[in-house]
């Protein structure tokens, strides 16, 4: 028997959210945030023109792939850190500042994958409860000691949908010592409606302890190609690079990505479209009597405590696949309005009351 190392025992495995159908064979899929849409034509065309080079190893500088992102936010190609999916950039942080003893904060319940990324890197994880579905940044700030290397700031929260205001993030910030990382986890930023909720790319600029974390699988609708970047001063983009894994973004991702830019008026139309289905779904779901949190995101989440598994079972039989997290609740993503009409189905069978 190999030796492994012992984290691996203790590690909870990644539960990705998976299909489900109903017996008379219907199917959605409101497990794991994804667009509801086709892919854009003009997308899937530089796709498959693409594909004739693929026998070739993709640049692996990203370099049309790095100016673009860094020509639409207006900052330094140097300032722009790429990965196969942001979930890999997230790993690279932890990458460059784990050591024996460095301590991670980040809220729990958040982004599944911090805690993994942890164990992984050997970072020592300190998890801060939500508060009323939402950060809680006095206690986060409370949580930093000499050891602590990075905090993860999910916003809006995933899985509860719930962004953290100006005013409150400025404050949280002006406690965070310069030489602790700040990890702004925007991957549902383009669904954000609120005003007061900020484009963390503002405190990037004011601040070099500051990175913002953003992905091409929501809004621009690549989940399954991979792609995710981080938009950092240069001393933090540079040492994400030096970590990334050669050729990790292939080059499909990154010439999708590219045109998806191109076509980025449309895409962010549909995301307007998301955004409509979420009111909708939200007030539904309040009408019909469910404790709903006000979310910024593209999902909703019920707190269902004991109830939750139970409740996902119910949505499965209508073909429903929502993302349950056992004796918490369940994240229900926005689909396009048949799927939500199917899912606002299920919750008024259900019930918002069933015990
Ligand atoms: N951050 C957050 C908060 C997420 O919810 C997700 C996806 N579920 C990711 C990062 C990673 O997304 P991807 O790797 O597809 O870019």
């Amino acid at each position: 028997m190999p030796h492994f190392r012992a984290i691996l025992d203790t590690m909870p495995p990644y539960k990705a959210g998976k299909a489900v159908v109903s017996a008379d064979g219907r199917s959605y899929k409101l497990s794991s945030n994804e667009s509801p849409y086709d892919p854009l034509p003009s997308v899937v065309d530089v796709i498959a023109e693409g594909a004739r080079q693929i026998n070739r190893y993709p640049d692996p500088a990203a370099a049309e792939l790095t100016e673009a992102v860094a020509r639409r936010y207006g900052v330094p190609p140097e300032h722009v850190a790429l990965g196969a999916g942001s979930v890999t950039v997230a790993q690279q942080l932890f990458e460059t500042v784990s050591e024996p003893g460095a301590e991670v904060i980040y809220a729990w319940r958040s982004f599944e994958a911090y805690p993994l990324l942890a164990d992984l890197a050997g970072a020592v994880s300190v998890r801060v409860p939500l508060v009323d579905e939402a950060h809680d940044l006095d206690a986060m700030a409370d949580a930093i000691t000499d050891r602590t290397r990075m905090i993860f700031v999910c916003n809006p929260n995933n899985p509860t949908g719930v962004a953290i205001g100006s005013a409150a993030l400025t404050a949280f910030l002006d406690r965070v010592p310069d030489n602790v990382l700040v990890v702004l986890d925007e991957a549902y930023r383009e669904y954000v409606r609120d005003p007061d909720v900020p484009d963390g790319l503002g405190f990037y600029r004011e601040r070099p302890n500051v990175c913002v974390l953003r992905t091409f699988s929501k809004a621009y609708g690549l989940a399954g190609l991979r792609v995710g970047y981080l938009i950092g001063h240069e001393p933090v983009a540079a040492a994400v690079r030096k970590v990334m894994v050669p050729f990790a973004v292939n080059h499909l991702a990154q010439i999708a990505a590219v045109a998806s830019l191109q076509a980025e008026e449309e895409l962010l139309e549909r995301v307007d479209a998301v955004v409509k289905e979420r009111t909708r779904v939200r007030e539904a779901l309040v009408e019909q009597g469910w404790t709903v949190p006000s979310t910024e995101a593209n999902f909703v989440w019920l707190r269902l405590g004991e109830r939750t598994l139970d409740f996902a079972a119910a949505c499965a039989v209508e073909g429903v696949a929502v993302r349950p997290f056992a004796g918490e609740g369940a994240r229900v993503s926005i689909g396009d309005p048949e799927a939500n009409d199917t899912f606002l189905r299920a919750a008024a069978a259900y019930g918002p009351h069933t015990p």
